[in-house]
């Protein structure tokens, strides 16, 4: 389960919530991620998250395994993660749809032509209907992406060596789905360019907006998220795989409508699962100090004030994963009024919760860059409410997340 945590103090808190789930009969791997976006704007390095796995997984001597990992990276950042990563997700969205060379297409259909025709994938009820050129189209639109992934991969590996990483290859962060066959072939092709990945993220149907529920077809995701499942035990077989590969949902976190489905196909299928939550911890910081009151309580409306007023440049950068209704956001006047738990019901993500509001939810999320400005009165206030603060992050984490979907 990937877990983010933007400035770096909750990783003893999160680590609570496996160790309950531990207690419960359920192995969870912790895996802090972030990315090079999020270290930028928080002015952190790859060595902080590292030293905060590190430090709270020795404090609480867990003694499972655990990840660091560089989260969407490419090839003109990654080297700088080399070191104290040990998880990568490589993230090639941006080159689907970037002409590969004839030549390599018409081998990437050759490689795969004893597929055409009816294929049949055991568990779909449906055979998939393939011909040379649904081949000849699936390498116009992911080969070079696919060949990117197979670069990134031998950076890493000629730093750091084989068999001493685990590879995620990511294709979520663009506008449409791949499809469950389409991913059969991109499998497929990523073992040919000697990518050893051990899960994949792609893209999936609907919106997964950060900190917020799923939007869209619920029946439509369970279909596809079950066909993705079957569809990597068949690529396992067919391109001997990593036989422990798993489909990986980069959730954006809160996607409790769809929950209750992927654990459901999920138990149905005794399959393992990656999921990546966003840096939702901060969000749950916000509402500790929130909830703490007096400075703390005034500290968390400056920072819904200051982001309020900047909200076009905070939100451009996550222009594909938030979805806010500037009319529903309060002004800050109105927030300025509000008690505690005002400001906390509002902001934490209870659903059907009257004060609930999604628009001041997602504002917040990608306001972090406001705290980070705030420095170390930021810090310091996180830092004297830790206990207040930490219970929000452990709950979070163990009840809205953990509960849902592995208990
Ligand atoms: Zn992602």
């Amino acid at each position: 389960m990937g877990i983010g945590d933007r400035f770096g103090f909750q990783g003893n808190y999160q680590l609570q919530a496996f160790e309950q789930a531990l207690a419960e009969g359920v192995e969870i791997t912790p895996v802090w991620n972030k990315s090079n976006r999020e270290h930028t704007i928080v002015h952190t390095l790859p060595e902080d998250v590292r030293r905060e796995a590190d430090e709270a997984t020795a404090q609480r001597k867990w003694k499972r395994d655990y990840f660091v990992d560089a989260d969407h990276i490419n090839n003109s950042n990654v080297v700088k993660f080399i070191g104290a990563s040990d998880f990568f997700t490589l993230d090639v969205a941006d080159f689907i749809g970037k002409a590969a060379s004839e030549k390599d297409r018409f081998s990437f259909v050759s490689s795969f032509k004893k597929y055409t025709g009816k294929l049949s994938v055991p568990g779909i009820t449906r055979p998939f209907e393939i011909s040379e050129k649904t081949l000849y189209e699936i390498a116009g639109k992911y080969l070079s992406a696919i060949q990117e992934a197979g670069a990134i991969f031998q950076t890493i590996e000629n730093i750091k060596g084989r068999d001493s990483f685990v590879a995620e290859v990511s294709m979520d962060e663009v506008a449409d789905p791949q499809t469950p066959i389409e991913l059969f072939f991109i499998m497929g092709a990523l073992s040919m360019e000697k990518v050893s990945f051990s899960t994949i993220a792609p893209k999936f149907t609907g919106r997964f907006n950060k900190g917020v529920d799923y939007a869209g077809d619920i029946k439509a995701f369970a279909r596809e998220f079950e066909e993705d499942i079957l569809v990597i035990d068949f690529a396992i077989k067919e391109f001997n795989l990593n036989p422990g590969l798993k489909l990986s949902v980069h959730s954006g976190s809160d996607k409790f409508s769809i929950y209750p489905e992927m654990a459901r196909i999920i138990r149905k299928h005794d399959k393992g699962i990656h999921l990546k939550t966003a840096g939702t911890t901060w969000l749950e910081e916000v509402t500790g100090l929130a909830m703490a009151g007096g400075e703390a309580l005034a500290m968390a409306k400056g920072i819904y004030a200051r982001a309020y007023e900047r909200r076009e440049d905070l939100c451009a950068p996550y222009a594909s994963v938030i979805d806010i209704h500037a009319d529903r956001l309060p002004r800050p006047e109105t927030v300025n009024g509000w008690s505690s738990e005002k400001f906390a019901n509002s902001l934490r993500h209870i659903p059907g919760h009257p004060d609930f509001n999604p628009d001041l939810r997602q504002l917040i999320h990608v306001g972090y860059k406001v705290a980070a400005e705030y420095g170390d009165a930021y810090r310091n206030a996180v830092i004297s409410n830790a206990d207040l603060v930490g219970k929000q992050v452990y709950e979070n984490l163990y009840e809205r997340h953990i509960r849902r979907i592995f208990l």
